[in-house]
Order: C-alpha cells, then sequence, then structure tokens
C-alpha cells in the first residue's frame, strides 16, 4: 500500500467517525426536543473543530462521539441551559462516563444512575 492510499484511508475513517459523531449526538438532541436551528448549528461548530483535533490525534477517534456530545453541552449551558436533563430531573444536566472513552453512556448525578448510551436517550415530552 502506498503512503498516499494510507492516507486516503484514514482521511475516510475521519469522515465516517465525524458523521457518526454527528448523528448520535443530534439523535439526543432531537429526543429531547431541543432541535432548534440554534443548537444545529451549535452541533455543526462542535464536529468542525473536532474535525481538525482529530487529524492531529488520530487516536482520540474512538472518543470522538463523547467529545463532540461534551463540547455541544459546554455551549449548550451558556444560551439553552442544562442539556440533556434527566427524565426524572429536568434541572439536573446529564454526564457522559466515561467522560474520555469508547461507548459513552449519560449518567444522572443524583440518584438515577445510567440514563442511556450516547445517542439512545429516551424521548422526553
Ligand atoms: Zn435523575
Amino acid at each position: 500500500m502506498s503512503d498516499e492510499s494510507q492516507n486516503e484511508s484514514r482521511i475516510d475513517d475521519t469522515s465516517a467517525a465525524l458523521l457518526r459523531a454527528r448523528a448520535l449526538v443530534l439523535r439526543d438532541i432531537v429526543a429531547c426536543g431541543a432541535d432548534v436551528h440554534g443548537i444545529v448549528d451549535v452541533l455543526d461548530a462542535a464536529v468542525r473543530e473536532r474535525e481538525w483535533w482529530v487529524q492531529r490525534w488520530p487516536e482520540g477517534i474512538e472518543f470522538l462521539a463523547g467529545q463532540v456530545a461534551q463540547d455541544v453541552q459546554d455551549r449548550l449551558v451558556d444560551t439553552e441551559g442544562r442539556w440533556p436533563p434527566c427524565p426524572q430531573h429536568p434541572d439536573e444536566a446529564l454526564q457522559l462516563e466515561p467522560p474520555m472513552g469508547a461507548d459513552p453512556h449519560w449518567i444522572c448525578g443524583r440518584g438515577c444512575g445510567e440514563i442511556a448510551a450516547l445517542g439512545e436517550l429516551p424521548r422526553q415530552a
């Protein structure tokens, strides 16, 4: 395999991981009823910044979806408030565990425990 085709396959993996991360986080945004225009812009900005990050740190590809979710979470605190809310505690934001790992899950810190995997939050009314 030439160097050039190896580079191409890594770019393809990166694109696929970025699309997967966007899809997972978008699913949770929609599940929380927060699919307003501004939030999708926040998501897309986070995905663009993580593209730069993962190109410099290819090992981070496994953590990409969790990182994008936490970027969105950090940005929404300033504008929309706590996201994603716990189904039982609307004023409590769920946290991703592990914060830096593959296959992260949303956890409520007020006793509900694990709510769902990233991308699988239950739809809220
Ligand atoms: Zn809770």
